[in-house]
């Protein structure tokens, strides 16, 4: 079972939640017993990234706040740096033009007096004010995989133990190895020294070496039914760790395939069917049931899902494209890149063979369509991006 621990709210956390509430609207992600000043540095940055830049309060006075936060994080002690800090927030709440700076400036005096002591123990000791402050790359993960504790396996020829210790917090751990962008490694450590670990690495080593790895047993049976709306990530998450539980699971699923956007929407070169595969093959190991093209609505209604179980699940995904204005069901060849990569791991791929593409955007969705556009034959792909080459 994943790790649920259970922390009482800390000066960091209420500091976190008034960012939150303050950024309401942008996605906000925090781990448990967040250092402050790391909050603070990926506020003030959010901050920045929002600011005009048009006065020098908040053009300059943010820019200095997150540099001089990340010098104390880096345990750089530069002679009144912390009441700098405390200053340029003062400046800011009383001159900044608009609310982003005024906002920055009074949410940072607002917690004043956390970010001196936190700052002081990073200068003084290297370590956080917080009583647990999470591993740095174990933090970085979204799924906050047990990664120390998974190397250790690996370190010890033990990859299966590695893949179930990754299956406590995550039950994808072959399509994580794969395609996850791996931010973990962008915290590591090692870095400092030479080079961030190899972890999302080390994760495929232990997922091609592990062979069939059984799930834990199941909790008692509890009775209860839970309907999933939903066979991709998320569901299928959800189906694993309720089914651990001892819950009876149903999933529904609209397409023909388990995995939603990791099987429609990631290309089989970049993630494998088979390794895909071993995921789902896992989850569904523990019993779940899986009705595949049923869509709520049309093969199941509402009303049947409510009142046939206990709690429904609803996990539809993000399968709607960003929409450029065009009216792509009458313009022939014009079609979102969503649209595109869909039809192709549906086994029904658009004639592109010897035809001139164009993908226009430069995102990991764009880049996919070019190289599986490339990979039909296409005789030229350009990709048109609004960005130049060296951002
Ligand atoms: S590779 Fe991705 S899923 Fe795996 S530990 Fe790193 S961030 Fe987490
Ligand atoms: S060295 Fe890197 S991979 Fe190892 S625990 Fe530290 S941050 Fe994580």
């Amino acid at each position: 079972m994943s790790r649920l621990p259970v922390f009482a709210p800390t000066k960091a956390d209420e500091q976190a939640r008034v960012i939150a509430d303050a950024v309401i609207n942008r996605v906000s992600v925090y781990g448990n017993s967040t250092c402050p000043l790391e909050t603070a540095v990926g506020f003030f940055k959010l901050c920045a990234s929002q600011s005009c830049g048009k006065c020098t309060p908040c053009r300059i006075g943010l820019t200095r706040l997150t540099d001089s936060l990340e010098s104390i994080l880096r345990g750089e002690r530069v002679e009144g740096i912390v009441e700098q800090v405390i200053m340029v927030c003062d400046t800011l709440y009383k001159s900044a033009d608009c609310a982003i700076g005024f906002q920055a400036g009074r949410i940072g005096l607002a917690f004043a007096d956390l970010i001196k002591e936190d700052a002081e123990s990073h200068l003084a000791t290297g370590t956080c004010t917080q009583p647990f402050t999470a591993v740095p790359c174990v933090k970085e993960c979204p799924s906050h995989v047990d990664i120390p504790g998974y190397i250790a396996c690996l370190r010890d020829g033990r990859p299966e133990d590695a893949v179930r210790v990754i299956r406590n917090d995550n039950p994808f751990p072959s399509a994580c190895a794969f395609v996850c962008e791996h931010p973990c490694e962008h915290t590591c450590r090692r870095g400092m020294i030479d080079a961030p670990v190899n972890i999302r690495g080390m994760k495929q080593h232990a997922v091609l070496t592990a062979g069939q790895v059984p799930t834990p047993e199941k909790a008692p049976a509890t009775g209860k039914k839970v309907a999933i709306i939903g066979g991709g990530p998320s569901g299928l998450t959800a189906a694993y760790y309720l089914a651990l539980m001892g819950h009876d699971i149903t999933v529904y699923e609209q397409n023909q395939h388990l995995g939603g956007m990791m099987y429609y929407g990631i290309p089989r070169y970049r993630l494998p069917e088979a390794n895909l595969d071993y995921d789902i093959e896992a989850i569904l190991s523990l019993g779940i049931d899986v009705k595949l093209g049923v869509k709520v609505g049309v093969g199941v209604q509402w009303e049947e899902l409510v009142k046939g179980y206990d709690a429904v699940y609803i996990a539809i995904g993000a399968h709607h494209f960003k929409d450029l204005g065009i009216d792509y069901a009458t313009r022939e060849g014009v079609m979102s890149a969503v649209q595109f990569l869909h039809r192709v791991a549906d086994g029904r791929p658009d004639d592109v063979a010897g035809k001139d593409v164009v993908v226009v955007g430069g995102g990991n969705v764009a880049m996919d369509a070019t190289r599986t556009a490339k990979r039909l034959g296409a005789k030229s792909v350009r990709c048109i991006y609004r960005r130049r080459i060296e951002d």
